[in-house]
């Protein structure tokens, strides 16, 4: 689908083209792009990696990465994207090109924020499905906000936020059993009330999801 105004602003020939690539680490890639649009796929990587720190994702890393190739689209007579080095494959072995729509194997995340960097998705055409490929649209980055990475909380942390709340067992079993001298009574003790605590609050718990169920 290369424009002409793309032809104009990338390079008219292969070697006008080829003059202009530039190097860059990609998902842990080396590949070539277009220097033009150099700033946009470094946003894609940077915003990638922050987005999995922020939610402790595994990194996701393609099997497989390409960009520059010059020649024509997939069946078509028009030179491709890929030809000026700004257009991206992932994974191509795994998410080809068809007419009907899938889910592909690449993370949807990474799908949206190559978006927000500027870029269309072959995912969103509607002559074909094309999940594998990335291509410099309106260039535009917009704000991207980071998802917060929502802490784990512990069952031992909803215990006692249930117990403080409703003041039944408002204490534990170490609390509970704190002037025992007996080491064995001691630790007995504090086993029986924590079980209990815990009992109590599981139960109640079983009790809130009946009643949830009953308003739906
Ligand atoms: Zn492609």
């Amino acid at each position: 689908m290369a424009k002409t105004s793309h032809r104009i602003k990338y390079g008219m020939t292969k070697r006008q083209v080829e003059k202009q690539l530039v190097p860059i680490i990609f998902l842990g890639h080396r590949v070539r792009v277009h220097k033009k649009v150099l700033k946009h796929f470094e946003a894609v990587d940077r915003r990638v990696r922050a987005y999995e720190e922020n939610l402790g994702l595994k990194k996701y890393v393609p099997k497989q990465v390409g960009t520059f190739a010059y020649r024509n689209m997939r069946g078509k007579s028009r030179l491709s994207e890929h030809a000026l080095g700004v257009a991206m494959d992932l994974d191509w072995s795994k998410n080809p090109m068809q007419h009907r729509r899938y889910q592909p194997t690449i993370p949807s995340y990474v799908t949206n924020i190559f978006k927000s960097s500027g870029f269309e998705w072959g995912g969103d055409w509607r002559s074909i499905y094309d999940p594998m490929h990335y291509q410099i649209g309106d260039g535009r980055i917009r704000p991207f906000k980071l998802p917060k990475k929502e802490r784990k909380v512990s069952e031992e942390e909803k215990v006692n936020a249930y117990h403080k709340k409703y003041k039944v067992m408002n204490v534990t079993g170490k609390q509970y059993a704190s002037g025992i001298k007996d080491p064995e009574l001691k630790k007995m003790i504090t086993k029986i009330v924590d079980d209990m605590r815990v009992w109590t609050y599981r139960t109640a718990e079983v009790d809130h999801q009946k009643m949830q169920a009953l308003k739906e």
